[in-house]
This record gives C-alpha cells, sequence and structure tokens, in this order.
C-alpha cells in the first residue's frame, strides 16, 4: 500500500503522529456542528474536548489531535516538506486518510489544489508583501468544504516583518486555515520563539541510509549496489541520493569535491583548490536556474507584448522594463541561493572525507561515509591522527557557519583550504 505518506523514508513515529491529527481532523469535519453561535472555532473546539471528556468524534490519544499550526523540522533532506505536503493531502483526502488517489489526495500531490497554497521561497528571504497577500488568501473558507492550507516551505527564511505578519494569522487563525512550516529546526535563529510556542513540532530525523536505499530500489529502480552507495554518500538526504545514483554530473562534481585533500600541496594549491570549488559551485548553480530564469523572461515579454507598436506602447514599455527588472532581482536573488546550496553541499561532502578520517583513527566501529574514498581517509587517518582530522573537520564545518553568517564565500573558503592544508 502506498498512500500520501509512503514517500517519507524512515520516519514511522512522524508518520503515525500525522495520521492521527489527520483522522482528528476528519473526524471534526463529520461532527455536527455544535456552536449556535456559528462562529466558533471548530479547532478550538477540538482542543476543548481534548482538554475535558473526549466525545466520540476525538482519538483517544490528545497528543495525535489537530491543531492549526505546525512545524516540521529536520535536516536538510530529512523530508520536512514531503511531510508537510503529505500531511495537507491527508487532510484535503474525501476519505481524510491520505489514501493517495482521491481527487483531493491527488490534486494536493500535484500542487493544483485549490485550497492549498505552496510558498516556496526563491531568494534568500520570503518578503512582507507576499506574506501579506498569501495569510489575507488564507482566511476566505476553504472552497472544497475541508481544510485552507498554507504551507510554507523554509520558513527560515521569513524576514521579520514577514514573520510578523504570519504570526498575527496563526495567532488568530480562521476556523479552517492550516499553516504548515517547515524548518531546519526550532531554534530562535531558524523560526521565532513567539511562532514557534504556537505550533505542533513535527520532528523528522536523518534517515538511515538503509531506508533511503530501499526507497531508491523500490520507487526509482536503481540497482541495489548504486543505491547503497548513494544512500550513504548523501549522509541521509534523499533528493541528493537520488541524484547522485542517477546524474553523472552529479557524481563527477562529488569526485572533484573529493579529490581536494590530495591536491592540498602548498599555499598556492589551497588556494587554486579554493577557486575551483567556488566556480564549480557557480556553474553548477548557473546550469540549475538558467532554463526556468530563461522561460520566465520569454513569458514576461509575452505577456507584456513585447516588439508592440501601437498606440500606448511606449506607456506599456515603461511599466514592462519596471517588471524586467523586478524579476531580474528575483532571478538574481535565486543565483545566489543556489551558489550558496551547492557550494553547501560540497562542504557536506568533504567533511563526511574528514568525518571517515576521523572514525578511522579512533577506530570507531561505523561505517564510512564515502565508500569510494575510503583508503585515502584511511591514510588521511595514520598521517594526521585523531586530533588532526578532527580539526580538519571543524575547519569544513566552521567554513559553512561563515557562509552562513554571511560571510563572503570565497574568503570563507580561501580560510578553510589553509586550514585543511596546514591542519
Ligand atoms: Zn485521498
Amino acid at each position: 500500500m502506498t498512500d500520501v505518506f509512503g514517500d517519507l523514508v524512515g520516519q514511522d513515529e512522524a508518520v503515525a503522529m500525522l495520521r492521527r491529527a489527520a483522522a482528528s481532523a476528519a473526524a471534526l469535519l463529520r461532527a455536527p456542528v455544535t456552536s449556535p453561535a456559528g462562529g466558533h472555532d471548530d479547532l478550538d473546539a477540538l482542543a476543548e474536548e481534548h482538554d475535558g471528556d473526549p466525545g466520540p468524534a476525538a482519538p483517544a490519544d490528545p497528543g495525535g489531535g489537530m491543531t492549526h499550526a505546525w512545524i516540521f523540522t529536520g535536516p536538510p533532506g530529512s523530508g520536512r516538506s514531503v511531510a508537510a505536503r503529505a500531511f495537507a493531502a491527508a487532510l484535503e483526502c474525501v476519505h481524510g486518510t491520505g489514501c493517495g488517489t482521491c481527487p483531493g489526495c491527488h490534486t494536493t500531490l500535484a500542487g493544483t489544489h485549490a485550497d492549498v497554497r505552496l510558498v516556496v521561497p526563491e531568494g534568500l528571504s520570503i518578503g512582507v508583501n507576499e506574506m501579506r497577500a498569501l495569510v489575507l488568501r488564507a482566511a476566505s473558507a476553504p472552497s472544497g468544504g475541508r481544510w485552507q492550507i498554507v504551507i510554507i516551505e523554509d520558513a527560515d527564511r521569513l524576514t521579520e516583518a514577514a514573520g510578523n505578519a504570519l504570526l498575527k494569522a496563526i495567532e488568530e487563525p480562521p476556523p479552517r486555515t492550516v499553516f504548515l512550516l517547515c524548518a531546519p529546526s526550532t531554534h530562535p535563529d531558524d523560526i521565532s520563539v513567539t511562532i514557534r510556542s504556537r505550533c505542533r513540532v513535527v520532528p523528522l530525523r536523518q534517515p538511515p541510509p538503509a531506508a533511503v536505499a530501499e526507497v531508491l530500489v523500490r520507487r526509482d529502480g536503481i540497482a541495489p549496489d548504486v543505491a547503497e552507495w548513494a544512500a550513504a554518500a548523501a549522509q541521509g538526504h534523499v533528493g541528493r541520493a537520488r541524484r547522485l545514483a542517477r546524474d553523472p554530473e552529479a557524481r563527477q562534481r562529488r569526485d572533484a569535491v573529493l579529490a581536494v585533500p590530495r591536491r592540498l600541496t602548498g599555499v598556492g594549491a589551497a588556494f587554486d583548490a579554493a577557486s575551483a570549488l567556488i566556480e564549480a559551485a557557480e556553474a553548477e548553480a548557473a546550469a540549475s536556474v538558467a532554463e526556468i530564469d530563461e522561460a520566465e523572461r520569454t513569458a514576461l515579454q509575452t505577456a507584456l507584448g513585447a516588439g508592440g507598436t501601437g498606440r500606448g506602447a511606449a506607456g506599456a514599455m515603461r511599466g514592462a522594463a519596471g517588471q524586467l527588472k523586478d524579476l531580474e532581482k528575483r532571478q538574481k536573488s535565486r543565483a545566489t541561493r543556489a551558489q550558496r546550496d551547492a557550494l553547501d553541499r560540497a562542504l557536506v561532502d568533504l567533511a563526511g572525507f574528514y568525518r571517515d578520517a576521523l572514525i578511522m583513527a579512533l577506530r570507531a566501529p561505523v561505517a564510512p561515509v564515502h565508500t569510494d574514498t575510503a583508503s585515502l581517509a584511511s591514510a588521511g587517518a595514520q598521517k594526521w591522527d585523531a586530533e588532526g582530522s578532527l580539526r580538519r573537520l571543524e575547519a569544513v564545518l566552521e567554513c559553512r557557519a561563515a557562509i552562513e553568517a554571511n560571510v563572503k564565500p570565497r574568503i570563507a573558503v580561501e580560510a578553510m583550504m589553509l586550514a585543511l592544508w596546514r591542519g
């Protein structure tokens, strides 16, 4: 059986929690309206049932009940947005279970359900105007008669003002509106304490490599040995594992990153390696956004009637210039994000290598991340010992933290390469 939760790899506890909530939400929709006032908050009614005597419509487990605001947390690749979409589908499912085949499930997963809005930040942050418009639309009654759902991917990229607009909506939720936020963690850097206090948290864990490999074999038809290698190399990131298994270019980029430790033979080589890493990230990012950038530009030019010469064309062109400028700004912001993401993937691969050296120096009974560079890591372990391996691992992690804190990537990567060379 593959229902909407089938794509959540290695997250049994979270899935059980979401199933209970979906059942509870469905019971709520079936329950007769008890409030004569009409404006009663359905979810409050459910919460009251939990607090007091659970009625027949309420589930036995109060913690598994429905609520109007959720945060899905977990490391990148653990499936935060997959979980949020699956839960949204279960809420819109005509059977209330997330069967995976009814129109409610199908349109939600396909992104075409009229009552489900998905915010995917393209740039470095989600702005206040976008959030206000969204909150306004989410306040309307669900057209399908079930729930209005807003999914915010990367809620940690909300601007402060956007966060406040969202908080207001979460504090005074319309009766049938559900907010699903995704963030790396509930740390105040990722999500404000006040928003956090209004939400139920669904913690996702890094799925074990065996579970990732299993899904690659079962769903994507990847050969078991390739799936196992990719799952280990991707360190629990399902999407990354799939890309490594399928995309030769992704494998080549990874190989180039893992060749770095061998190439650090001097100061010059360290700077060369830094340049190579930065340029590879830029190239990867450019390739990933080029297609969509071009499509957006063409679509906008068509919509604006590019090349028109009739009456009013001059005025239209002035307006068009503004819109084109807006688009370019958005695209630049997205390109920056894509570069940082690509660089971060490279740094995670590199950290995996030094982590392998560390566990080998410590003779820890743990499987290496990168099976294909295990002998190189073993040589490193002998040369550097545990302490030297740990210092190098820390240098990579410090570089990630510095870039996250807005240090210029080139400067952070150069400092890291020198630290890796010096040891
Ligand atoms: Zn369904």
